[in-house]
C-alpha cells in the first residue's frame, strides 16, 4: 500500500512535471525562440593562470540555442564543456582585443571543436591581426591537421573559419536572431580594443571588454538588459605591485587601462542598465576580497542590481 501511494505520487509529480514541460515548450514555440542565455565563463582578469580560482575571461550567449562566444582566455574550452555546449556546435567567436587573457586559447578551442565533429562553417569577428593569428596557428598545427584528413576523413579545418577583421566602431554583424554592434573603448597601449553589444529579441547584453573608464561606453550601453563590466578594486591592486619590483610601473598601467569600482557604477548608472555584472577581476585571485568589498564603490553610484561574476554563472 505504502508503495502503491509512493507510485502515484511520482507518477502524480511526473505528470505536473510533463505538463509544467509543456507549457513551457508552447511559450517558447509562440515565442518562436528560444530564451537568450549568458553564462560566465573565466572571470578574472589578466594573462597569468592559477591552479584554482577564476578562470581567465571569456563568455558565453546562447541566443536561440547557438553559441556566441565572447572572449577565449586560457580555459575557455572546458568551461565550455561545463556549461553543456558541445564544442563541435561552435558557430561565433568575438574577440574584444587580442590580449592573451582574451586569445590564448583560440585557437585551441577551434581545434577542439574540429576533433569534436566540427562540420559547419564558424565566422570569427575580432580586431588586428586576427587573420595573421588564425593562419600562424592552423600552419603551427598544419602537420597534425593534414593527416587527420588524410586518416580519418575530416573537413578541412581551415576551410571552416572565416575571419572578420574589425577596426573602427559600429554595426558587426546581424542574422535573425541578434544584432551585434561593437565601441572602440579606451584599453592604452592596444589603440583595437572593443566593447560588443548584443540585442537579441528578447534581451540586450553588453561586454564592456577591457577598457578604462570611458563615459561613451554608457550611452552604447543605454538601457541593456546587462552590462557586464570589466572591474579593478584599488586596495587590492595597491597590495598586488607591492608584491612586485616594477610596482610603479605597473600600477600607472592597470590605472590608465582599466575601470575602478566606482567608474563602473558610474557607467552603469548612466547607461540606465537593469543589471551591472563585474568580470575581468583585477586582482581576480585574491581571496580576502570579498563580494562587499567589490560592490561597495559601484553602489555609490549605481541603484541597479550588481553581480559580482563568478565562473559558470548563468545571469
Ligand atoms: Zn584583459
Ligand atoms: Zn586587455
Amino acid at each position: 500500500m505504502h508503495l502503491a501511494r509512493r507510485k502515484f505520487f511520482h507518477q502524480a509529480l511526473a505528470f505536473s512535471l510533463s505538463l509544467a514541460a509543456g507549457s513551457a515548450a508552447v511559450n517558447a514555440q509562440t515565442a518562436g525562440r528560444k530564451p537568450t542565455r549568458l553564462f560566465l565563463l573565466g572571470t578574472k582578469g589578466g594573462p597569468r593562470v592559477g591552479a584554482e580560482g577564476r578562470a581567465n575571461p571569456s563568455n558565453l550567449l546562447l541566443i536561440d540555442g547557438v553559441p556566441y562566444v565572447i572572449d577565449c582566455g586560457y580555459g575557455v574550452s572546458r568551461q565550455l564543456l561545463r556549461t553543456g555546449v558541445p564544442l563541435n556546435s561552435l558557430r561565433y567567436l568575438f574577440l574584444t582585443h587580442q590580449h592573451s587573457d582574451h586569445n590564448l586559447e583560440y585557437g585551441p578551442l577551434l581545434y577542439n571543436g574540429w576533433a569534436g565533429g566540427l562540420k559547419q562553417r564558424v565566422d570569427v569577428y575580432g580586431p588586428l591581426p586576427l587573420a595573421d593569428m588564425t593562419d600562424a596557428f592552423m600552419q603551427s598545427m598544419k602537420f597534425d591537421i593534414d593527416v587527420r584528413i588524410a586518416d580519418e576523413g575530416r573537413p578541412d579545418l581551415r576551410q571552416l573559419i572565416h575571419t572578420h577583421e574589425i577596426d573602427h566602431g559600429g554595426p558587426v554583424f546581424q542574422n535573425d536572431a541578434v544584432k551585434v554592434g561593437a565601441l572602440r573603448v579606451k584599453h592604452p597601449p592596444i589603440a583595437n580594443a572593443y566593447a560588443y553589444r548584443f540585442d537579441a529579441a528578447d534581451r540586450s547584453i553588453v561586454f564592456s571588454g577591457d577598457t578604462t573608464y570611458f563615459p561613451e561606453l554608457a550611452t552604447f550601453a543605454r538601457d541593456a538588459d546587462v552590462l557586464v563590466h570589466e572591474a579593478m578594486y584599488l586596495p587590492g591592486v595597491e597590495a598586488l605591485v607591492r608584491r612586485v619590483p616594477n610596482a610603479a610601473t605597473i600600477r600607472e598601467h592597470l590605472l590608465a587601462s582599466h575601470t575602478l569600482t566606482e567608474d563602473v557604477g558610474r557607467i552603469a548608472q548612466a547607461a540606465g542598465v537593469k543589471t551591472l555584472v563585474l568580470s575581468h577581476l583585477v586582482p581576480g585571485d585574491d581571496p580576502s576580497i570579498s563580494d562587499e568589498m567589490w560592490t561597495e564603490g559601484v553602489r555609490k553610484h549605481y541603484g541597479g542590481r550588481v553581480i559580482v561574476g563568478r565562473d559558470l554563472m548563468e545571469i
